[in-house]
């Protein structure tokens, strides 16, 4: 049997990539994930609860869980400050869960350096052209956000390859399949199974 740690995920993707549909899915098919839910200074979209997509916060407060290291990584995306909160980490990787950090590169990079073993996924739409027309067709951002966003898409996919797997999402339930495909083979990688030997000799 694998090791019972939960494997903790970042998953990465230009705005518009659709990572967040992916997810949804794979928390309809699967118990075993959690969502880590994180600290943002951006204002709700509408649709958007306090608690459930993010934790909405002054940028004083911000600055306040910066300075007493609440936050495990932050960034300032587009104007705005988001950060991971320790507290949602730590409780669900020991109880077993996998836990989903649905961040931008910056704080994956900061993620990858603090906890080496967490697995790094990148969504991608097919293609360019794609991105942009789905941006455009959500409707709720301003033109100088979308040009923002756009931009920034280009600076992140040059660290395409610091992630551990590539999702071109052209197909949602076949995407969130092969994610929780991709997971359940690292829960049985070796290098996730270290204690194996001892465990099994008794040592
Ligand atoms: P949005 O404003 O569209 O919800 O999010 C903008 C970007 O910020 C997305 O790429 C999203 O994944 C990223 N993001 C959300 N939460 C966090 C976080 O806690 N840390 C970091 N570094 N990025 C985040």
């Amino acid at each position: 049997m694998a090791e019972n740690r939960g494997i903790l995920i970042v998953v990465s993707g230009p705005a518009g990539s659709g990572k967040g549909t992916v997810l949804n899915a794979v928390f309809e098919k699967s118990k075993d994930f959690v969502y880590s839910v994180s600290a943002t200074t951006r204002a709700p979209r509408p649709g958007e609860e306090d608690g459930v997509h993010y934790h909405f916060i002054t940028k004083e407060r911000f600055e306040e869980l910066i300075a007493d290291d609440t936050v495990v990584e932050h960034t300032c995306y587009c104007g705005n400050y988001y950060g991971t909160l320790r507290t949602v980490i730590e409780k669900d990787l020991c109880n077993g869960k996998n836990v989903i950090l649905e961040i931008e590169v910056d704080g994956a990079m900061q993620i990858k350096k603090k906890f080496p073993e967490a697995l790094l996924i990148l969504v991608v739409p097919p293609s360019y052209d794609i991105l942009e027309a789905r941006l455009r067709g959500r409707g709720t951002n301003t033109e100088d956000d979308i040009k923002n966003r756009l931009e920034r898409s280009r600076e992140e996919l040059k660290f395409f390859d610091e992630y551990d797997y590539l999702l071109i999402n052209d197909d949602i339930d076949e995407v969130s399949s092969n994610f929780i495909s991709i997971i359940e083979s690292e829960k049985h990688s070796t290098k996730r199974n270290k204690n194996f030997y001892n465990k099994f000799f008794n040592i």
